[in-house]
């Protein structure tokens, strides 16, 4: 079978890990954080890098730290992971969702205009499946609303995005920004996540909540309350040598997007659009069958599958999500792209550690399914 995604460990993942365990620095404490932290918010261009566990506590911590009015509203896509919401709604604030692009399966910047209120405190943009939303737009946005920036990069380590035809890296646009490395992602620390800001207060809030807000004079008696969302000096250790092959990991991304975009053009699927103003991480090479085709997402997967190729429907508009709808939540809510693309699409096999062959064979099965 061909994976959907494996990682790819070719650096110095196994060296480092000997090093912590050699030397027995296995916890948060050791070099191997400050390292990974002062490299990642060097790579994205911005001042400070706070660790954490994982890439959904990454973001109910960045909201943490806000301080945004009890009950205000964030902006964010329906089309996106529930991490998202799970920040939102344990910070106390209220969602509220807006469809995403056709192309860019981005949050709509005209529809963020549409929803913002006197009650918004944020707007949260997702850059999907690794091609950034419209940064440029949304930042003007919250500049002429007066609201926050909650930057959602999980999926776009290295994706790039022109404001006023000046290119900056995903991770560089939020007051706040945030990072998953879980296996899957383009850089990966097995689980683990980053917060980055330019806010030097913010970052001092930041290290402290993720540390359960020790006391400075006296350890314990604590300052304010907070979470353990340490991430190890392991973790760190592998992030640091993906971090060192960040160029030949993205390069690498492309040429397997080339690869299936040449393989699958002619046929009645929509490949990955990249706007002008965008480039892509790939995070996922994600691609959407046409209502011509007479079966569903599932299904399609199923039919790949006994084929011996591991695909992976898109993710459930927020709106749809029973859990949310029992909450009052979303309660009639029509987000009409984001319910195309969930029932249609699919990401392929993406893993790093993919070969051509590999992409081929992919290419070839969806082409016997399709029956062309
Ligand atoms: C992966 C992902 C997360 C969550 O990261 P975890 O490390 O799995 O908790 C959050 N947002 C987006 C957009 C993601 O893709």
């Amino acid at each position: 079978m061909i994976p959907v995604n494996e990682p790819l460990l070719a650096g110095n993942e196994l060296a480092y890990i000997n090093d912590c365990v050699n030397t027995a620095w296995i916890s948060s404490a050791g070099k191997y954080v400050d390292r990974f932290e002062s490299e990642w918010a060097a790579y994205c261009n911005r001042k400070f890098g706070v660790s954490v566990t994982n890439g959904t506590a990454a973001l109910e911590l960045a909201i943490s730290v806000l301080r945004l009015p009890a009950g205000s509203e964030v902006i964010l896509p329906s089309f996106t992971i529930v991490s998202c919401i799970e920040a939102v709604l344990r910070n106390g604030l209220t969602p509220v969702l807006v469809d995403c692009d056709p192309k860019t399966f981005c949050m709509d910047a005209n529809h963020v205009v549409a929803r913002i209120s006197e009650n918004t405190s944020a707007i949260m943009p997702v850059h999907i499946y690794g091609h950034p939303a419209n940064m440029e737009r949304i930042l003007k946005i919250a500049k002429m609303h007066n609201v926050k920036i909650i930057e959602d990069a999980a999926e776009a380590h290295g994706a790039e995005c022109a404001i006023d035809g000046k290119w900056q890296k995903c991770g560089s646009f939020g007051d706040v920004s945030t990072f998953s490395f879980y296996a899957n992602k383009n850089i990966t620390c097995g689980e683990g996540g980053m917060v980055l800001t330019d806010d030097n207060e913010l970052a001092d809030r930041l290290r402290a909540r993720r540390n359960l807000c020790f006391g400075k004079q006296e350890r314990f008696f604590h300052e304010d309350r907070g979470w353990n969302f340490r991430m190890t000096n392991m973790q760190a250790a592998i992030g640091c040598a993906q971090l060192e092959r960040i160029d030949d990991i993205l390069r690498r991304k492309l040429e397997i997007a080339n690869r299936y975009h040449d393989g699958l053009k002619d046929l009645s699927i929509m490949t990955p659009y990249v706007e002008s103003w965008a480039t892509t991480s790939v995070w996922m090479y994600a691609v959407v069958f046409d209502e011509s085709i007479s079966y569903d997402a599932v299904e399609c997967a199923q039919k790949l599958m006994k084929r011996g190729v591991q695909t992976r429907p898109f993710f459930r508009g927020m709106h749809e999500q029973a859990v949310y709808q029992q909450l009052g939540l979303f309660v009639d809510e029509v987000y009409p792209v984001t319910e195309h693309i969930s029932r249609r699409g699919l990401y392929l096999p993406s893993g790093q550690a993919l070969t051509n062959d590999q992409i081929d064979e992919v290419i070839s099965a969806i082409k016997n399914t399709l029956g062309t």
